[in-house]
């Protein structure tokens, strides 16, 4: 009776492993080479039959999951797997539960109509930059995930995770920047699959930043953008930012900054992108060729940009939001970068409400009375997507205006992120019910109504702006 019951119970455990998802442990090795880099993934623990996956994270071409090819699965000794294609960029692998390799190849070079951030075309000032959600294969203990697309594909269980870097000889100065653990020379470790993570391989030059805590920054060597500036105004934002907010997450942040990939050039002025993955922030940006590296004008627009970007370190990365909710992310980290750019006195305050100014003319030039209701237009057309950022910084500062008459002496920012951070239990994104109660809270239902619900039109004089 007792060896029956022990075997139950074995059965019953081994069902639970094949059925409950059963987090392996995933070592990947890659080496970058003149087309994006060859990764080797080996796997322990994990089911019989092995789910495999790509993904595609948000803002990344989704082409991408395609530009991976020469996927093929071993055992131990060397000899291949069954694999089965399951569905775009899906597979099953018969592995018998041992452990076994993946190998596969990235292919990161930009087609003519995408131009794909992650690597440069040029070799010898080249560089890689591995987003994790896009280039590290994720492994499911069920068919599930095969069936969804690859952009909403799940992480996948992971129990621990490293990554390694091996470099080309030819290229001795490159180095390995990331937020997450090097725990030996160019081997990084993670307890969660890697999907949040960003590595950068290349002539990175790493600037540890006094001013702002906690603020790493990794400069390629062709940045040309206030080369010797850019480290203390980026310094100069985040402590604007955390006095204006507070700390972000207590630990450290990185901002890699990258010239833009040689496909995307600039008619005139300075052209940016910017992108956050956890702790990470990616900039990548051009000037026009014939504008000196200091020009005020690319002065001021970068610190309004960057202020924008190193802003969503505190959304989403500290607070999500849900999706119809990007007025309010991309809104905010719009007014917040020109309070942070003004702040810290990078753009000097008139020119910070002439540039508002522009923004609200932009607002109207662009179909601004017709938007209507914040969180119903984010769920609306692409096109309407400038119109709802103009639109949400232009209520930020309205709703600034609001608080501070009525509350003087303490910051509208700050309150709203206490709120904000008090209604979000770490899980599930904030959704339009609960920052409606939030913004009420602070301000009063009938001005949630009349400008974030859409119901009065954005004035000049409503926004203070009248007379200039
Ligand atoms: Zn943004």
């Amino acid at each position: 009776m007792r060896k029956l019951l022990l075997s139950l119970l074995g059965l019953g455990v081994a069902a639970a492993c094949a059925r409950a998802p059963a987090p392996c442990s995933v070592a990947f090795t890659v080496r970058p080479d003149d087309r994006g880099a060859s990764v080797t993934a080996a796997i322990e623990g994990g089911p019989t039959t092995a789910w495999v996956g790509f993904g595609v994270g948000p803002g990344a071409a989704p082409g991408l999951v395609d530009q991976i090819g020469a996927i093929a699965g071993f055992d131990a000794d060397g000899n291949e797997l069954s694999l089965q294609p399951i569905s775009r960029g899906g597979y099953s692998i018969e592995t018998n539960g041992n452990p076994w390799q993946l190998t596969y190849h990235l292919d990161l070079r930009p087609s003519s109509d995408q131009g794909s951030f992650y690597r440069s075309s040029t070799r010898g000032s080249d560089y890689l930059v591995l987003v994790g959600s896009d280039a590290w294969a994720r492994f499911h203990s069920d068919p599930g995930a095969m069936a969804m697309p690859p952009e909403a594909r799940a992480d996948g269980p992971v129990a621990n995770a490293t990554v390694r870097f091996q470099q080309s000889p030819e290229s001795p100065d490159w180095r390995v920047v990331s937020t997450a653990w090097e725990e030996a020379p160019n081997t990084f470790a993670m307890r969660r699959h890697p999907v949040g993570s960003v590595f950068a391989v290349g002539p990175f030059e790493v600037i540890d930043q006094a001013v702002g805590s906690g603020l790493q920054i990794a400069r390629h060597k062709d940045w040309d953008i206030l080369p010797s500036r850019v480290d203390t105004l980026l310094g100069e934002l985040l402590l604007s930012h955390q006095e204006m907010l507070g700390s972000a997450n207590d630990h450290q942040a990185l901002v890699l900054l990258s010239p833009m990939p040689d496909t995307i050039t600039t008619q005139g002025g300075l052209r940016t992108a910017g992108m956050v993955r956890d702790q990470t922030l990616v900039v990548y940006a051009v000037k026009a060729a014939s504008l000196p590296p200091d020009h005020s004008g690319i002065v001021e627009a970068m610190a309004v940009f960057l202020g924008h970007e190193l802003f969503h370190l505190w959304v989403p990365s500290g607070v999500q939001v849900t999706r119809e909710l990007s007025w309010l992310s991309e809104g905010w980290a719009m007014h917040m970068g020109r309070r942070a750019a003004v702040a810290s006195g990078w753009v000097d305050k008139e020119d910070g409400t002439r540039r508002l100014n522009n923004s609200y003319r932009r607002y109207l030039n662009i179909g601004g009375y017709r938007a209507g209701s914040l969180p119903a237009a984010s769920v609306g057309h692409e096109a309407q997507r400038s119109v709802l950022y103009l639109r949400g910084e232009l209520v930020f500062r309205l709703l600034e205006q609001e608080w501070n008459r009525s509350n003087p002496d303490r910051s509208f920012e700050r309150s709203l992120w206490e709120a904000l951070t008090a209604a979000y239990d770490g899980i599930e994104p904030l959704d339009s019910v609960a920052i409606r109660a939030v913004l009420a809270d602070l301000t009063d239902p009938t001005t949630v109504r009349r400008y974030v619900e859409g119901e009065a039109p954005l004035t000049p004089d409503t926004l203070g702006l009248a007379g200039r």
